[in-house]
């Protein structure tokens, strides 16, 4: 039985697992006994949404959209085994993003180059393409229905450029991707939430980011699910949070800018004490080594990702 988080309004989370439980989810949204999956987790984690729909009650042949907030592999690595297990889906994806699914080649190498070819083989498995036909192109404000219930696309570049977030116009509530951070339920505290902004490589752009919080932000949404991990509410705390971690970011990135040889090293450490500076601030119920492995790869992926963005910037 895969571990499902049920929420109002018919959506709910279910864990893809990734490194450990609670680090990567889908979500579902069931309307009508049809039904949307949003982000897919890695191709290992495909059985989990396939049981979970089971559980649910939806058949394969009722799921009518696999919807992709952005390419990273921790999103879209498993759409293409998992559509080829839904005979009447299409999968939604940005425009930037689309050629991409349909031949992964590209970002296969680009997530090896991140992450090395072991983690590559133990955690992605198999990437699949998805057939051209039954990929449906998003752009800003594209909109499809789930049995009549509008799901609406908005560009939200700062994570990366081709990234969306999905507004579920029932609802009013926001699948926001990575672009809302990533908030552990191993930091809650109190029953209050948190987060953490992710720069990882190779797209994220600071001023674009804030923009796009702000994006979320406007549209009061009563909750907003996040891929790592689950349902957030307190959008405007977590926001003004986000902001303020975000601006941390760029501030130690410019800070490196001319270290040199040792530029990669300053960043890690940057990040990590960007990361326990947070824990401390909010008081997260978690020792100093709990919070440094929870965040062990996001630390790593984010002073990546800002050496990235130093680069372009030239
Ligand atoms: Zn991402």
């Amino acid at each position: 039985m895969p571990a499902i988080t049920n929420h109002e309004h018919g959506i709910s989370t279910v864990d893809t697992v990734y490194d450990r439980p609670q680090q990567t989810s889908a979500h579902i949204i069931v309307e009508a006994g049809r039904a949307a999956i949003i982000d897919t987790g890695t191709s290992p984690g495909v059985p989990r949404i396939l049981a979970a729909l089971a559980a649910k009650g939806v058949p394969p042949e009722r799921v009518d959209y696999v919807v992709l907030t952005h390419i990273h592999l921790d999103h879209a690595g498993g759409a293409g085994l998992l559509i080829s297990q839904l005979p009447n889906a299409v999968l939604t994806v940005h425009p930037r993003g689309a050629r991409h699914m349909a031949d992964p080649s590209r970002l296969v190498a680009a997530t090896t180059a991140i992450y090395g070819e072991e983690t590559m083989r133990r955690i992605y498995g198999e990437i699949l393409p998805v057939a051209r036909g039954r990929i449906v192109e998003t752009p800003h404000e594209a909109s499809v229905r789930l049995a009549g219930r509008e799901l609406v696309f908005l560009d939200a570049p700062g994570h990366a450029r081709h990234h969306v977030v999905v507004l579920d116009t029932r609802s009013g509530h926001i699948f926001a991707g990575d672009t809302f951070g990533l908030s552990y339920r191993e930091t809650d505290r109190d029953g209050m939430q948190f987060v953490v902004p992710t720069t990882s490589p190779v797209q994220w752009e600071p001023d674009a980011h804030h923009a796009s919080v702000d994006m979320i932000l406007a549209r009061r949404p009563g909750a907003i699910y996040v891929t790592h991990y689950g349902q957030v509410r307190d959008g405007a705390r977590l926001g003004a949070d986000l902001h303020r971690l975000i601006d941390a970011h760029r501030e130690l990135a410019l800070a490196c800018r001319d270290t040199g040889p040792d530029r990669a090293a300053r960043l890690a450490t940057g990040v990590r004490d960007i990361v326990l500076g947070e824990a401390a601030r909010q008081r997260w119920p978690l020792p100093r080594e709990a919070t440094l492995a929870l965040f062990g790869v996001d630390i790593d992926l984010n002073a990546q990702g800002l050496a990235a963005w130093l680069d372009s910037l030239g």
